[in-house]
């Protein structure tokens, strides 16, 4: 049994707009990379070109496709990785202590040197945020790129997570949601962001922008712009290329 702070000095965490987020999966090989390449042991895979391939991955996209009770039906992509919890049940399992939530930052870590790979903490977490590395025999998470937050060694514009820096959409935020005044608190409060699974009462400090409900082809012709001719007598090398079509 671990125990966790009584409170934080900054809720620091990710806020993912599931409207924006194209499913392209830069996010997920964004943080693979990053921590192969750095933090702690490298993420492994088994079988990684053969028939069953398996691996560590501390975020995932799935896709659902849902049917609103007005509207289309539309995909909407879903990035997946540790909430760093308030009141994270993964932490107060855990036997050893490895597993830990800082005071001064909210991050939820584990210690590798100390984790014993008992597996409690994935079965407590409801998220299934938390992946046992096979080749480590450790439990792996989000560790929000700690390791580059607060890297020195890194330009300015580069201290951000990972995922954050890399997806060309724009969908994914980083900041302290603990300050009510910060962009990423600002944009919960705009949007109405919302907590993941707010009933397992784990309070996550990460938040989702729900994705808006799409308009319906009646709604939006996009082939409309195209169909009145821009001239009669097109000019220039609008004009070009009617007579040469003509031609053929
Ligand atoms: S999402 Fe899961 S692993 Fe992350 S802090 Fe919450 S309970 Fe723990
Ligand atoms: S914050 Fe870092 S560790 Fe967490 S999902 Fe993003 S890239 Fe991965
Ligand atoms: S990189 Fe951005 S758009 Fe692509 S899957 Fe991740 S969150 Fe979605």
């Amino acid at each position: 049994m671990t125990q966790l702070p009584t409170s934080t000095t900054r809720k620091l965490g990710l806020v993912i707009d599931l409207d924006t987020c194209v499913g392209c999966h830069a996010c997920v090989i964004a943080c693979k990379g990053w921590n192969t390449e750095n933090y702690g042991a490298p993420l492994s895979d088994q079988d990684p070109y053969g028939a069953a391939p398996s691996g560590t991955f501390l975020n995932r996209v799935h896709s659902y496709e849902i049917t609103p009770k007005t509207g289309p039906a539309q995909l909407v992509h879903f990035p997946k990785s540790c909430l760093h919890c308030e009141d994270a049940p993964c932490v107060t399992v855990c036997p050893t202590g490895a597993s830990y939530k800082r005071v001064d930052d909210g991050i939820v870590l584990v210690n590798e040197t100390d984790c014993i790979g008992c597996g409690l903490c994935a079965w407590a977490c409801p998220y299934g945020a938390r992946e046992m590395d096979k080749a480590a025999g450790v439990m792996k998470k989000c560790t929000l790129c700690v390791d580059r937050i607060y890297n020195e060694n890194l330009p300015e514009i580069d201290r951000e997570p990972a995922c954050v820096r890399t997806c060309p959409a724009g969908a994914r935020h980083f900041g302290d949601l603990g300050d009510p005044g910060s962009d990423v608190s600002q944009l919960v409060a705009t949007r109405g962001g919302i907590d993941l699974m707010p009933e397992m009462g784990t309070k996550p400090v990460n938040k989702y922008l729900p994705p808006r409900p799409r308009d319906t082809w009646e709604q939006t012709d996009i082939l409309a712009p195209f169909l009145t001719p821009v001239s009669e007598t097109p000019q220039g090398f609008l004009g070009w290329l009617d007579r040469a079509l003509d031609r053929l």
